[in-house]
């Protein structure tokens, strides 16, 4: 289980980005964090891995199946960050170098964190490929010989290289085109499915987050305002902004 509790943030500049947020989230399970730009939820996310700007003030918990994760040191959150944890960004901003082939940066990453030997990792990355639906012949390529949606393929299976519990994603479809978004989406359902891993996703579409998530926290303000299954902030939404957030989206239904 991944639990927050209270957990506040504050940036250097003094805005309060996260105010007193807490969620659970169970394995095998998709939490969405939604709400409009500016409400703080990548913030929530990148502080639930120790990863705010220098001489940001936190304060809160946030466990790993009861690990404490804030309160240890910066060597041992950087390696939880990626065997128990993994982080996936929006495709444009994950980190592939683009001079390296893929198999350059796959070889690098698990020999790092995983120790293995170049021949073990080159097999490990090409089940990985398969895995996320690319061929294993991908490896061979330089990220600008592979199409966006490809690439955050490779950047869920990177994700995964060290069969992380967690899975936090930050707007991974945005930047893509709508039938790439939807396999993306299938994808990461399935991987959880199959991995009975848990996903927190951060995403400012909401009919994006009713289609993947068990259950949908929703942010205001640097506050969630109500937390519920997807079924129910469709149905039965409660506070003020959730139902200002439904007639939003069904307005654009309407238009279209
Ligand atoms: P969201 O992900 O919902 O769009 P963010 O977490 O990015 O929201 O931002 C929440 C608030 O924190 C915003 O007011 C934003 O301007 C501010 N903010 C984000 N990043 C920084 C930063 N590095 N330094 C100072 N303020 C920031």
């Amino acid at each position: 289980m991944m639990e927050v509790r209270s957990l506040s943030v504050v940036y250097p500049n003094g805005v309060k980005a996260v105010e007193e947020a807490t969620l659970t989230l169970s394995p095998g399970k998709i939490l969405a964090l939604v709400g409009e730009s500016g409400s703080g939820k990548s913030t929530l996310l990148y502080a639930c891995l120790g990863l705010l700007p220098r001489g940001s003030k936190i304060s809160g918990k946030v466990f790993f199946d009861h690990l404490d994760f804030l309160s240890l040191p910066e060597e041992e959150q950087r390696q939880i960050r990626w065997k128990k944890t993994s982080l996936v960004l929006q495709g444009t901003m994950n980190a592939f170098t683009p001079v390296l082939t893929m198999k350059r940066q796959f070889v690098e990453a698990m020999e790092e964190h995983l120790n293995l030997k170049p021949t073990d990792a080159i097999n490990r990355a090409g089940e990985l490929l398969k895995e996320v639906g690319l061929d294993p012949k991908f490896l061979f390529r330089y990220p600008h010989e592979i199409s966006g949606g490809q690439k955050q393929r490779c950047a869920i299976a990177m994700a995964l290289c060290c069969n992380p519990d967690y899975l936090l994603a930050d707007e991974p479809t945005t930047a893509l085109d709508v039938i790439t978004q939807a396999e993306i989406i299938n994808l990461l359902k399935r991987i959880v499915r199959q991995r009975n891993m848990g996903m927190l996703i951060v995403t400012h579409d909401l009919a994006l987050a009713t289609s993947i998530a068990d259950k949908i926290s929703v942010m205001h303000q640097s506050r969630i305002v109500e937390i519920a299954s997807s079924e129910e902030i469709v149905n039965r939404p409660k506070h003020p902004h959730t139902i200002d957030l439904i007639r939003s989206l069904s307005m654009m239904e309407e238009e279209h």
